[in-house]
């Protein structure tokens, strides 16, 4: 079975499942609130495999988009500004050895980390195929946690992130703002297309076009439920799904996804 997807993992979905109704939050409050000690920065959408079920749409809707040099800049200043005590930065992507600037953004967090918070874990998650990914792994310094899933191009099981709860009776009383457990175990997202409480959220808005990422890094006090009301709604991590190895899709994403390709293919011919 994959390390994520444990009979103690599925139940605990299983309870955040139930744990998200509407009645539950209501009584209980939300389960989960963003972390304020983790980031995940996606620096990049391209990606040197296709899996199905991708969480970040680089299969369903490949992209060459990159992160720019001075958004990362930008989280730095504003994490000094606002005294942020990040514990763990995570860049991923796609797959973000191929981010055509990778060694300055690596640099340039290194600093950041050297001055202002030596504790921090600088960890570069990647799928390890490939030689071009590998030759790049092997010049990374020494002190960058790198954490490959080690893919290659068997499917893998993956949650059905393409089935949408709402288009799921099952999910007819959630409440959406309630986010999963990703929000806390994988921390603030940063994507080129600004700031979620989970980078998953960033992919989702990429594909369905809501343009709802905040430009700055969010005051800690920023609770960001609006966000998750809106994105967990398409995401198959909210709640509960059967793990799948085929690709599975339901009717909102099919629609997004046509849209987003109908979109590029105007915009070429204008
Ligand atoms: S390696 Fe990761 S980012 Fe690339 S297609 Fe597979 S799941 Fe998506
Ligand atoms: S968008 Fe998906 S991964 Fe992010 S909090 Fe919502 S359900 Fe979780």
């Amino acid at each position: 079975m994959h390390r994520n997807i444990t009979v103690r993992r599925l139940a605990l979905d299983f309870y955040q499942f139930l744990r998200a109704q509407k009645v539950a939050t209501r009584m209980l409050g939300h389960q989960f609130s963003r972390s304020r000690n983790y980031a995940e920065i996606d620096i990049t959408y391209r990606c040197n495999l296709s899996c199905v079920n991708c969480n970040r749409s680089c299969t369903q809707a490949p992209s060459k988009s990159d992160i720019r040099v001075d958004a990362i800049e930008s989280f730095i200043e504003e994490s000094n500004v606002a005294g942020m005590k990040w514990e763990r930065i995570r860049l991923l992507g796609g797959e973000p050895t191929l981010h055509p600037r990778l060694e300055t953004i690596v640099d340039m967090l290194l600093t950041y980390r050297s001055k202002h918070r030596p504790q921090l874990r600088i960890v570069l998650c990647t799928n390890g195929f490939g030689k071009r990914v590998n030759d790049v792994l092997a010049r990374l310094p020494e002190d960058v946690v790198i954490k490959s899933t080690a893919k290659g191009r068997r499917p893998r099981l993956f949650r059905p992130f393409n089935l949408a709860p709402i288009d799921s009776a099952l999910f007819r009383y959630a409440d959406f703002a309630a986010g999963c457990r990703i929000i806390e175990d994988c921390g603030l997202g940063l994507t080129p297309s600004g700031y979620y409480p989970c980078a998953i959220a960033g992919g989702i808005d990429r594909v369905f076009g809501f343009n709802m990422g905040r430009p700055n890094l969010p005051h800690p006090t920023d609770i960001m439920r609006d966000q998750m009301a809106v994105f967990c709604r398409y995401c198959g991590h909210f709640g509960f799904l059967w793990p799948t190895r085929k690709q599975a899709m339901s009717p909102s994403w099919k629609t997004a996804y046509r849209s987003r390709m109908e979109g590029s293919i105007r915009k070429n011919m204008l």
